[in-house]
């Protein structure tokens, strides 16, 4: 519309080296002029892949899909099949995106008692999903190990480092009884790395905890910009998807070469060495001694500043983007310069010194 941002929702963290990447650009246009969909797999999908396998260190083998809600859904399902078990648990504050099962309201931690959080979903829908306090063990390893429920519970998935009620990095502690109590119960353990995949590190959240989850999600990053997840993990569950196994998933633009060639376009990026601690050093330019505060991890942050709105609307007003909300986390890309970077530290100290003053 003739104004320019700045922008830090960076398509809620999917564009890690901004918008428009000549390089991505390039190789996507050269790849559309061999076809943009085949409803198959084709060579790029493999090549992708492998690159995930290769970074991804629980993941032995992929499915791709087009979006992260899709990637969730699927994991909960083949976690189910493969299982033969029913609850799934996750916890309050993780977001993992818009299918059914997950719309539970936060607290509901007796199956009996869940209520889904959005209309047009009975609550029988929910009623296998479970949603526990984040961070809290004594709840967590209560929930898991009480006898009425531990044998028919199929799943504990979490978002390692919450990045949907701002930024709040699990406890190391946390993940390290999930990973043992799933274990011991014979439940399947899933990273959802929809944000934290290839954003805190090329090997994702779990490379920074050394902890292996059964499962994986991943989106945002490996499409490049372009609509593609993927979920994946050992190749014994795998194998349970049809059309090897019995648990049905499918997707006419899953694996989509364009969104595959994006994606491993961003991912060779990345792989440039120091890029992670580059994109650190630059978010520390924004985020370093500010007087609000401040959650962190590498290039994604959250500041809990309040009221929200107005802060929203002054950095708008300056020709800065962020996300629109407080619970959303920030996010630095490759494409922003120290110059950007600056400025936007300079707005957030002048809101700070201003807005004890406004009447808001
Ligand atoms: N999981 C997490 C952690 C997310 O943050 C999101 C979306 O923001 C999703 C899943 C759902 O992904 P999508 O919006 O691509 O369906």
């Amino acid at each position: 519309d003739g104004n320019s941002y700045i922008d830090y929702c960076c398509s809620w963290g999917a564009l890690i080296h901004g918008h428009a990447h000549p390089v991505i650009l390039q190789a996507v246009q050269q790849r559309m002029t061999k076809g943009t969909s085949f409803g198959i797999t084709t060579e790029i999908e493999e090549r992708l892949a492998r690159k995930i396998v290769e970074l991804v260190h629980s993941i032995e083998k992929v499915r791709f899909v087009s979006s992260g809600t899709e990637a969730t859904m699927s994991a909960v399902r083949l976690a189910r099949g493969f299982t033969h078990r029913k609850i799934i648990v996750k916890f309050d504050g993780n977001y993992h995106g818009h299918a059914d099962s997950f719309l539970i309201k936060a607290g509901s931690g007796v199956t009996e008692l869940a209520e889904s959080s959005s209309a047009g979903i009975p609550k029988e829908l929910v009623k296998y999903t479970v949603s526990l306090p984040y961070n809290e063990l004594d709840s967590t390893r209560e929930f898991l190990l009480n006898p009425t429920y531990r044998d028919d519970i199929a799943a504990v998935i979490l978002e390692p480092i919450a990045g949907n009620m701002g930024v709040v990095p699990g406890k190391p502690e946390f993940i390290q009884l999930l990973r043992e109590t799933t274990e011991k119960i014979g439940a399947l353990l899933i990273f959802d790395e929809v944000i934290t995949g290839f954003r805190v590190a090329l090997g994702g959240a779990q490379s920074l905890y050394q902890t292996k989850p059964d499962l994986t999600c991943l989106g945002k990053i490996i499409g490049g910009g372009f609509p593609a997840a993927a979920f994946g993990g050992r190749a014994e569950i795998m194998d349970y998807l049809a059309p090897n196994g019995p648990v049905y998933q499918a997707g006419t633009l899953s694996g989509n070469p364009v969104a595959m060639e994006a994606g491993l376009q961003a991912i060779m990026l990345l792989q440039e060495p120091g890029f992670y601690k580059e994109l650190e050093r630059k978010a520390n330019i924004i985020t370093r001694d500010l007087p609000v505060p401040v959650k962190q991890v590498g290039s994604m942050f959250s500041l809990s500043v309040e009221p929200f709105p107005p802060f929203f609307r002054f950095l708008y007003e300056r020709g800065i983007y962020i996300p629109p909300s407080q619970y959303e986390s920030w996010f630095v890309s490759s494409a922003h310069q120290d110059s950007h970077l600056e400025m936007m530290r300079d707005a957030i100290l002048e809101w700070c010194s201003q807005s004890a003053q406004l009447p808001y």
